[in-house]
C-alpha cells in the first residue's frame, strides 16, 4: 500500500462526489480497481442521512424506502478511483425470504471476492445499537480482518450522557483488536461528521482509525470459505 499524506478532515469534502452504478448481481460491480469503503445499517437507522452528511450533499444517497423495494448496492465515487459503496439496509422482517437469501448471497460475495474493499462503517441507531442483525453484519464486514468503524447515530435523541453512556457500552462489547473502532454521530445535528469523514479517509487509505495496532490492508480476494452464513438479510 502507497504512503498517503492524511487530509485534514476539514478539507476532505467531496466537490465532485457522483453516483456510478448500481449492482444488483456480482457481474454487475464496477471495475474492482482503486479503494472503497462500504457503508452498512439496519433499514431506518440513518445510513443515507449519514452519507449525506460526510459527503456534504443532500439527496445523493436517497432517504425514504420501502421495505418490499429491490435493494441494490449503489456505487459513489468520491474522488477517482475512491469509492463509497451503499449496501442495502437489512433488518426488516417483511422481506421475503428469496429476497433475503439473495441479498445474503450477494453481501457475501462482494464481502469475500471484493479486492478493492477497505473496510465498512457501520450505522447503528445509538438508541438500539448491537443488535443481531447487526452482529451478523460486523461479522460478515469483519470476515477478512478488514476494519470496521461504527456510527451511534440519531444522539441528538438523547443526552450527552446518555449518548457516552451506550458509546462506552458498544465499546465493552466489541473485539479489542482495535479492528472495530465506534464513534458518536448525529447527521441532524452534525455531531461527529468530521470526526466520521475522516475516519472513511483512513479507511480508503488502508490507515487505522483507533489508536490501536497498525492494521494491514488485505490487497486481493479472500478466502471465501472464512466467511460464515450471516443472517442479515431480514
Ligand atoms: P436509512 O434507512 O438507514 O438510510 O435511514 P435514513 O437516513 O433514511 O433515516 C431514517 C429516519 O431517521 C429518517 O426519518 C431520518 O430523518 C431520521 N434520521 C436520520 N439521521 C438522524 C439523526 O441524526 N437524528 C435524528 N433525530 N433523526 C435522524
Amino acid at each position: 500500500m502507497r504512503p498517503r499524506i492524511h487530509r485534514a478532515s476539514s478539507m476532505a469534502s467531496y466537490p465532485h462526489v457522483r453516483f456510478v452504478t448500481s449492482a444488483n448481481k456480482l457481474v454487475q460491480l464496477p471495475p474492482d480497481v482503486g479503494a472503497e469503503v462500504a457503508v452498512a445499517g439496519r433499514s431506518n437507522a440513518g445510513k443515507s442521512s449519514a452519507i449525506n452528511a460526510i459527503t456534504q450533499r443532500k439527496g445523493l444517497a436517497r432517504t425514504s424506502k420501502s421495505p418490499g423495494a429491490t435493494r441494490l448496492l449503489n456505487f459513489f465515487e468520491l474522488e477517482p478511483n475512491r469509492r463509497l459503496v451503499d449496501l442495502p439496509g437489512y433488518g426488516f422482517a417483511k422481506v421475503s425470504g428469496d429476497m433475503r437469501a439473495h441479498w445474503g448471497t450477494l453481501l457475501q460475495g462482494y464481502f469475500a471476492k471484493r479486492g478493492t474493499l477497505r473496510g465498512t462503517i457501520v450505522v447503528m441507531d445509538v438508541r438500539h445499537p448491537l443488535t443481531d442483525h447487526d452482529q451478523a453484519m460486523l461479522e460478515l464486514a469483519s470476515g477478512r480482518g478488514l476494519p470496521v468503524h461504527i456510527l451511534l447515530t440519531k444522539t441528538d435523541k438523547l443526552g450527552r450522557g446518555a449518548a457516552g453512556n451506550a458509546l462506552q457500552a458498544v465499546r465493552r462489547e466489541l473485539p479489542r483488536d482495535g479492528n472495530v473502532t465506534v464513534q458518536l454521530f448525529s447527521a441532524l445535528a452534525g455531531d461527529g461528521v468530521n470526526e466520521a469523514r475522516s475516519a472513511l479517509e483512513k479507511l480508503l487509505d488502508g490507515m487505522p482509525i483507533g489508536g490501536g495496532r497498525k492494521k494491514e490492508t488485505p490487497a486481493g480476494p479472500a478466502d471465501p470459505a472464512g466467511v460464515n452464513e450471516p443472517g442479515i438479510g431480514g
